[in-house]
């Protein structure tokens, strides 16, 4: 009768958690199954001890909320790091901490990635730093460098230029004090290029503590000052080639960096940035044939991959997981409205969210 005022979907949600590891593995069988159903009101999964257990009522600060579920059917996203742009969480101060919530791209068969979009392959996280379908015609304009007429650059020895301006990213002074913008950008990329293993045909990978002044031995910063003008290392590093940055960031567990294993490429301690170059379809996995691989144990054979399709007359990057043992993962950084069929992972337990029953 008449128009649907209001979402009346009941949801249930099947619950799967792995006995052991801390994120969820598709291949193991020895999971512990639960099923919860929810409609029309707040609902938080809670772990309690072993089990899981569906709660209405505001979870208190020591609960640990794996799933939060409100009235309107929304995923409210995890607040564990941040506060992500939750709407729910900042019209209410809630006590509790929620877990990171990551949507499985297989459960939306498929999902358009976005500049800060932050994506998962077994233990490698990525954040999309930027990403250009079209290589770059002209150089981003910069402000004019206070260096004066009589300042030289350290590396060619000319002075500034308006395209071309004088930085000093580092701690050395007197006549070592500047740099040209495109004297920086050069040693950057031999940086990568005098060091092989770092390259492939397809990427770059620059580490952010091999970028360090050689003179005064102080690592370069991604975001740094020069007489007032803020520069991005990023910039720097960014090619003509049509491209996709990813940021990939080492685990810091109890002050102890977990180092990352980029396969025949690195092993890393280090966060840095991948540099790799567009073709139409780009797979992901640990098996040498990749595009890009990545030597990580979690990371499946062919994990994921990535293509670029034509979406309203603009080219978009697609991402795809290929039934990875530990499943390709995008973080929800922002509430998710359920609208149809979803799975969510949240740390060993894996959410399956389905919809039914919609009634006006
Ligand atoms: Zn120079
Ligand atoms: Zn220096």
């Amino acid at each position: 009768m008449g128009q649907c005022q209001m979402r009346n979907e009941r949801i249930s949600i099947q619950c799967l958690t792995n006995s052991t590891g801390d994120r969820f593995d598709y291949e193991s069988i020895s999971n512990q199954k639960q099923q919860f159903t929810v409609q029309n009101q707040d609902s938080y999964i809670i772990r309690n001890e072993e089990t899981l257990q569906l709660i209405n009522e505001l979870p208190n600060e020591n609960s640990e909320v794996l799933l939060f579920v409100t009235a309107k059917n929304t995923i409210v996203a995890g607040t564990s790091q941040q506060q992500g742009n939750s709407t729910a969480l900042t019209n209410t101060k809630f006590p509790f901490k929620l877990k990171k919530n990551w949507l499985t791209v297989r459960s939306v068969n498929k999902y358009p990635l976005n500049v800060n979009d932050i994506f998962r392959l077994g233990k490698m996280t990525f954040r999309i730093s930027s990403l250009s379908f079209n290589p770059l015609t002209e150089p981003e304009l910069l402000n004019q460098s206070k260096a004066d007429s009589n300042d030289q650059c350290r590396i060619c020895l000319g002075n500034t230029q308006s395209s071309n301006p004088l930085l000093n990213p580092c701690k050395c002074s007197g006549s070592l004090k500047y740099i040209h913008l495109d004297c920086m950008k050069r040693w950057l990329k031999e940086q990568t290029q005098s060091s092989k293993q770092y390259q492939s045909e397809k990427s770059e990978t620059y580490l952010w503590n091999s970028l360090k002044c050689e003179i005064c031995q102080e690592s370069y910063k991604v975001i740094f000052q020069s007489d007032g003008v803020t520069y991005h290392m990023l910039e720097l590093l960014k090619p003509r080639y049509p491209y996709v940055m990813l940021e990939f960031y080492t685990k810091k567990k109890d002050n102890q960096v977990v180092q990352i294993n980029l396969g025949d490429r690195f092993t890393s301690k280090a966060d840095g940035v991948m540099v790799i170059s567009l073709g139409e379809k780009m797979s992901l996995g640990r098996a040498r044939e990749n595009w890009i691989r990545l030597g990580e144990v979690s990371v499946s054979r062919f994990h994921a991959t990535l293509q670029i399709e034509r979406i309203q007359e603009q080219d978009s990057l697609i991402l795809f997981d290929n039934n990875s043992k530990f499943g390709t993962l995008v973080k929800i950084t922002e509430d998710m409205p359920i609208y149809q069929d979803l799975e969510v992972q949240v740390g060993n337990s894996l959410f399956k969210l389905q919809t039914s029953n919609i009634t006006c």
